[in-house]
């Protein structure tokens, strides 16, 4: 996707946090125009319920950053997994690098982490992997690359970071830029306002 961030918080009439500092002040396109874009933008939609499964998943697919041939192959693995389909499509989504980067409080947002991994900026138990979607374990250690610890953008994201809370599955230890994974996300540990079941409900149709 390479249009405007803000149109898809818009388009999802919720804030998604896809640009970093910006989403917390009075610039977010979402404080100053919290309707739809587009001619229609401010018609109140009906609400059927294949749109609410529609919003759902696109809400959960944009803020991961992901397209949707990518997006369903996760709902698959998830649907083979036993337990909670909508639960373990969360799992496999919040347990990406990219995100632990951002929930790390490294990056600014999850574009920038992408960004970050994808530059070889990160170790994972010391070793260099610059594959975004690589699935973190119980145990892993991530860290900034030596190199990189001096970098504008992750001194900027580790400032900005102390402003929101890590989640209770990682620890971080912000003066050596590492976190440790301590256990799997739970739903309730999963910060993310969407109704998972309407995904599995659209995809399982
Ligand atoms: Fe969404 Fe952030 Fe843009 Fe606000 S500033 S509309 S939260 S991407």
């Amino acid at each position: 996707y390479t249009g405007a961030d803000c149109r898809l918080c818009r388009r999802e009439g919720d804030k998604l946090f896809l640009k970093g500092d910006r989403c917390y002040g009075d610039k977010c396109a979402m404080e100053r125009r919290a309707y739809a874009p587009g001619q229609a933008g401010k018609k109140r939609p009906k609400d059927s319920e294949y749109r609410l499964q529609l919003r759902e998943k696109q809400k959960t697919k944009r803020t991961y950053g992901m397209l949707e041939k990518q997006f369903r192959s996760y709902y698959e693995e998830a649907n083979l997994q036993p337990g909670v389909t909508g639960e373990n499509l969360l799992r496999l989504l919040e347990t990406r690098l990219d995100n632990v980067v951002y929930r790390l409080g490294f990056a600014v947002s999850r574009d920038e982490a992408r960004q970050q991994v994808r530059h070889g900026h990160i170790y994972v138990n010391g070793k260099r992997v610059n594959i975004p979607s690589f699935r973190v374990r119980v145990g892993d250690l991530v860290s900034v690359a030596p190199k990189a610890k001096d970098l504008l953008v992750i001194k900027a994201a580790v400032v900005a970071s102390e402003r929101a809370t890590v989640p209770a599955w990682l620890e971080v230890d912000v003066d050596r830029l590492q976190g440790s994974v301590i256990s799997m996300p739970t739903r309730d540990q999963i910060d993310l306002g969407v109704r998972e079941h309407l995904i599995v409900e659209l995809y399982s149709k």
